[in-house]
């Protein structure tokens, strides 16, 4: 017992730093606790909603760097994590790797998500799709122009296209994805001529890039669309001018298809709750969850049978790529050497 409230003592207090959504702490107080990397304000309203379906409450650390994975690695079994979320395959995969994950095992889950987009031994399970397509100026730029990742190492594309650095996990897992289809070499030699056709050294994020474009800075970015949805909402004149000059091309879709990462979840291997885990990600892939990740965070969502928000609709149909996320994630880390040694920093 007096370990209990000392325990929750010192959860309530790590808590307390980033918004501790729970009434006061008691052993026998349905909750679940969540280590997320993603913005509190976006996982509030899914969070409410699961407490509204199930009662269970949950609290959530928000930390957007990867000090979390650390922290659970330090913490081993006291950590009071029951999920880990995410919002890039490569981390979840890291997570498994580092033994923090345990794996379940629910029919609800496995109809929801597709094969591709779940780890095949259950560790952990992706909850919504962020599409990462080329992004072109309307004014200087033909989409019959464009094809594929591939062909933007092409010399026509000198000195006309924004990214951001290789260090963020977006590039990575597309490398990776590169990696997964054409080898090594093969993408070296890419990654050589897409930074040969930089128009800046990469700074910024993914807005940033968009922004570029709009400015005329360059011709082309590679943004995941949630970007430039949020900024053809922004309440900002001036981002929406800037996502009124730049639109979507969907790449190879004559082959494997646009690279898509994801944003998902894992259950602790060392969770104290991990029943109310589970009724966490199967809320978090049912329908009235992805509702509220297709409208009010304007992603893909994963769920079968769920539709995109209209702005994303509007932007049409894609077919993404199917290789298992978990056969890219494999090439992460050779991702960033290829990174370094192609210049892209
Ligand atoms: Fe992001």
């Amino acid at each position: 017992m007096k370990n209990q409230s000392v325990k929750n003592l010192a959860l309530g207090a790590l808590l307390g730093l980033a918004g501790w959504v729970a009434g006061p702490a008691t052993a026998q107080a349905a909750e679940v606790n969540v280590y997320s990397y993603r913005e509190a304000a976006l996982l509030k309203p899914l969070l409410e909603a699961f407490t509204g379906a199930t009662g269970i409450k949950a609290n959530l650390v928000s930390v957007k760097e990867d000090a979390l994975l650390e922290r659970m690695k330090s913490e081993g079994e006291n950590s009071p994590a029951d999920v880990l979320m995410t919002v890039d395959v490569i981390r979840l995969v890291a997570a498994k790797e580092a033994g923090l994950f345990r794996p379940i095992a629910a029919p609800a889950i496995e109809r929801a998500v597709a094969p591709e987009f779940r780890d095949p031994e259950g560790h952990w399970f992706a909850l919504s799709i962020r599409a990462r397509p080329i992004m072109y100026a309307k004014d200087r730029v033909k989409p019959a122009e464009l094809s594929s990742y591939e062909a933007l190492a092409d010399a026509a594309w000198k000195g006309r296209i924004c990214v951001r650095s290789s260090s963020s996990a977006y590039n990575q897992a597309l490398i990776a994805s590169l990696i997964a289809v054409h080898g090594v070499d093969k993408t070296e030699a890419w990654a050589k001529g897409l930074v040969g056709n930089f128009a800046r050294t990469p700074k910024g994020g993914d807005r940033d890039q968009i922004a570029a474009v709009a400015a005329g800075e360059c011709d082309l970015a590679l943004a995941n669309t949630y970007y430039l949805a949020g900024m053809t909402a922004s309440p900002d004149p001036r981002q929406k001018a800037a996502a009124e000059k730049v639109a979507v091309f969907w790449p190879n879709q004559g082959d494997r298809g646009a690279h898509v990462n994801v944003s998902g979840i894992g259950v602790a291997r060392h969770a104290k709750n991990p029943e109310h885990a589970r009724r966490l990600v199967e809320f978090l892939v049912s329908v009235p969850a992805q509702r509220i990740y297709a409208e009010r965070i304007e992603e893909y969502p994963i769920a079968r049978g769920v539709e995109p928000s209209a702005t994303l609709s509007g932007w049409g149909k894609f077919k993404a790529d199917t290789t298992p996320l978990a056969a890219i994630a494999r090439h992460g880390a050779e991702a960033i050497r290829l990174a370094d040694r192609a210049g892209w920093r």
